[in-house]
């Protein structure tokens, strides 16, 4: 089967698009044909390998498609059930092993392309507005990178809780696409000062809570922007790592809290996985949550896929079809 491998980390060039076996499912596994496969930040930093693996490894973290065969002690899943997954390595590859235990089913009647592309993302908002911080109605959120992937997923669920959300984006396109997602303000970080533009939407108050994905670049205005006690959940860093922090900071900027979360502690039962997908692939199904997919690449432009997510030319969300 044709597969994205990767032998050695680095950059763009080292995702190998190549033949291997179709590999068959140990106790416990399935193996799943892969309908459509997520494009995700993580799958940078695997790639980059800022996170570590075992090598060769076949990239990329979310997928959908319909189950081939299962090992054994594996039940309840047959041949041509729908599911998705996500937190797994594998799925830019025909075919990829999931344990049976981090398999959700997908609803007969939604697009397997559309749970892949929201399943990740999807979560990861639903545990940043319910879990890590219990986002009320009434609270000021800023949002970094609202027009991307995450970003519009988040920026929908915080303001349909009834939160005001305070977007931050690099131009009018993602501007606009922010705005449709429920954002009520929206920074131009690339013509305005967002820290300053924040403290003046606040009225010098301070927002209750900072989603921020970019890490490197805004941390620490990040952290400037937030009320007495408010709270900082850095979840990514797609402008690379926050550089180590000394913690008296938090204290002198106003007894703030931190959090540096991750999907796979989120998810760590199985009701608590199967509960998160279910009430995000049930708001898909029912048009409550809106997934944009403007960018679909064929598998073997893996390399061009990942190129455009991290050069911010991509809004939305990114999936590779095999
Ligand atoms: P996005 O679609 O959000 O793409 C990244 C966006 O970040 C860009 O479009 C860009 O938006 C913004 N950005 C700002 N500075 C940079 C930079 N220097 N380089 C690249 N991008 C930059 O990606 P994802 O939705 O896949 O991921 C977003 C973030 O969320 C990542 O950091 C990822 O690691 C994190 N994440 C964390 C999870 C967790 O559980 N901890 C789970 C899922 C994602 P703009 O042009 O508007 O600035």
């Amino acid at each position: 089967m044709k597969a994205i491998q990767i032998t050695q980390t680095g950059g763009p060039e080292v995702l190998n698009y190549t033949d291997i076996a179709v590999p068959t499912p140990k106790s416990g596994e399935v193996l799943v044909k892969v309908a459509a496969s997520g494009v995700n930040f993580i799958d940078i930093y695997f790639r980059e390998g800022r996170y570590k693996t075992d090598l060769p490894f076949i990239d990329g973290q979310e997928g959908a498609g319909t189950v081939e065969s299962t090992g054994s002690g594996v039940s309840g899943l047959a041949p041509g059930d729908r599911v998705a997954w996500c937190m797994v390595l594998g799925s830019y590859a025909e075919s990829a092993i999931v344990p049976a235990d981090r398999l959700v089913p997908v609803p007969s009647h939604l697009d397997l392309k559309v749970a892949a592309a929201v399943l990740l993302q999807g979560m990861t908002a639903h545990y940043l507005v319910h879990s890590c911080f219990q986002l009320k109605s009434g609270d000021t959120a800023l949002i970094h990178a609202a027009a991307g992937g995450t970003g519009l997923l988040l920026t929908q669920m915080a303001s349909q809780i009834g939160a005001r959300v305070i977007a931050t984006v690099s131009t009018e396109e993602k501007a606009s696409l922010a705005h449709q997602a429920g954002a009520h303000e929206i920074i131009l970080y690339t013509q305005t000062d967002f820290e300053s533009e924040t403290k003046r939407l606040t009225n010098k108050r301070g927002v209750d809570v900072v989603y921020d994905s970019v890490g490197k670049t805004t941390f620490e205005k990040s952290l400037n922007v937030l009320r007495p006690r408010g709270m900082m959940v850095l979840f990514g860093g797609a402008s690379g790592p926050v550089p180590p922090f000394d913690l008296i900071e938090l204290s002198t900027k106003g007894s703030l809290y931190i959090t540096r979360p991750t999907l796979k502690h989120y998810t760590l039962t199985r009701d608590e996985l199967l509960s998160r997908a279910e009430d995000v692939l049930k708001s898909v199904d029912s048009g409550k949550l809106k997934v944009r997919m403007e960018h679909t690449y064929p598998l073997s432009d893996a390399r061009q896929a990942q190129l455009d997510l991290a050069d911010r030319k991509t809004t939305g969300k990114l999936l590779l079809i095999p």
